[in-house]
């Protein structure tokens, strides 16, 4: 693209929310531009692709439950329709998640965990030592209970992110190798992006999914930037050689009141996370960390230690002071945010499309969008936040 190009929707930032906004809104008729200097190579690189709203549901998070459940809901078609844009496979799983305690003391916890979920009415069954591993044969026999969480499943994420870029080209949209660096702005309107080589480019739209960075760009209005900040992870990728037995499905476990996971692959590939630091933007792999992640894994498994050690992955999940998504529309019209999905990018990826592409008609149509299931995600609840005594 050129300087001086005009798309009805240029979408700042390529990684799995900026893509499928892409994509779906050049099903609209629009034309779209994609602007990123590695689309697909943030975050959503380093995830490991659980579509996890009960595992993921906290303590006080009881909107954001709802909505991580809506999300995982919308998945199924959302990997047939890519699957059938693309003919490329997203290997999208539904053969649930078990949480495991890796000792007696974790089993406390646990329990406390269930106790929560099944008072929430989500799907939830408490499984002892045996059954556990009657689910899962390659657990350790030190490993004391767990639940099963049926409607957790698991999703390719770095097939996804490849998939949607072909998707995305066959569509029509323009991919742009560039860094936004600054949103043009006049009289209440966004008029487009400067990029950082290529020089202007007009927009009748312009979607901010930049991940982490998107609280980074020139020309916001100061009250409205994303208050989005890096929370560094690492995530193992393994390989079990051919002979050595396959995890069967996502495990989560808790290991002396420490986290971790395993997201077993369709190919023999086996993906570990993952660790959480507060570091600013440096993709650094403190051994530390790693270390932990791995002894907890291999206590929890111990056929890991067969396993082969393909990739180590930094990446940096976009934080939002509530952990919800920060999505909608801003009193600058055209100017539509799409960040802030922290643990739950993946997951929340094809509802947050549709929500953006719902907010990019109902301006057109000069219509107020109706209420929709990112109503307590909007970009004004920090504004407000913000503005009180
Ligand atoms: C270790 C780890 C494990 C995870 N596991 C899971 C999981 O199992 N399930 C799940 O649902 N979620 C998971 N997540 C969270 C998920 O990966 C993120 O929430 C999601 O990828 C966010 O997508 P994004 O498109 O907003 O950000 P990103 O994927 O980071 O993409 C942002 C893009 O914006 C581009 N960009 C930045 N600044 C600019 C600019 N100025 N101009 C142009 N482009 C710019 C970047 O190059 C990047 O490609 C995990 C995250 C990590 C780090």
């Amino acid at each position: 693209m050129s300087p001086g190009d005009r798309h009805d929707v240029v979408v700042i930032g390529g990684g799995i929310i900026g893509m499928a906004v892409a994509w779906r809104a050049a099903a609209t008729g629009r034309s779209v531009a994609v602007v990123d200097p590695e689309p697909g190579r943030g975050a959503t690189w380093a995830a490991a692709g659980m579509l996890a709203p009960v595992a993921e549901a906290q303590f006080g998070e009881g909107d954001l439950a709802v909505l991580n459940l809506a999300a995982a809901a919308a998945w199924p078609v959302f990997a047939h329709d890519l699957e059938a844009a693309t003919g490329r496979e997203v290997h999208y799983r539904d053969d649930g998640t078990l949480v495991v305690a890796g000792g007696p003391s974790d089993r406390a916890a646990t329990d406390r965990v269930l106790a929560f979920h099944q008072a929430m009415g989500l799907p939830a069954v408490r499984l002892g030592a045996r059954a556990c591993r009657e689910a899962e044969p390659l657990l350790a026999p030190g490993v004391s209970g767990g639940v099963d969480l049926p409607a957790d499943h698991q999703v390719d994420n770095r097939a996804v992110a490849l998939a949607l870029e072909a998707a995305c080209r066959a569509a029509g949209v323009d991919f742009v190798a560039d860094r936004a660096e600054r949103i043009e702005v006049a009289d209440g309107r966004v008029l487009g992006v400067v990029l950082e080589h290529g020089g202007p480019q007009s927009a009748d739209a312009v979607v901010l999914a930049a991940g982490s960075r998107s609280g980074a760009l020139a020309g916001l209005p100061e009250a409205w930037r994303p208050p989005v900040r890096p929370v560094r992870g690492v995530t193992v990728r393994l390989q079990a050689p051919d002979g050595v037995p396959r995890l069967r499905r996502t495990v989560r476990a808790l290991v002396h009141g420490r986290s971790c996971y395993l997201v077993p692959r369709d190919d023999g590939g086996l993906v570990l996370g993952a660790t959480v630091e507060e570091r600013g933007f440096a993709l650094d792999v403190p051994l530390g960390g790693l270390a932990d992640l791995v002894d907890d894994a291999r206590r929890v498994v111990p056929a890991l230690d067969e396993y082969c050690v393909v990739e180590v992955t930094p990446g940096l999940r976009p934080g939002s002071p509530d952990n919800g998504p920060i999505v909608g529309s801003t009193p600058v019209d055209g100017l539509v945010v799409a960040t802030g999905h922290f643990r739950n990018g993946v997951l929340l990826a094809p509802v947050t499309a549709d929500e953006v592409v719902r907010l990019l008609v109902a301006r057109a149509d000069g219509a107020a969008a109706a209420p929709g299931p990112f109503d307590a995600f909007r970009p004004d609840r920090f504004v407000a936040a913000a503005a009180a005594p």
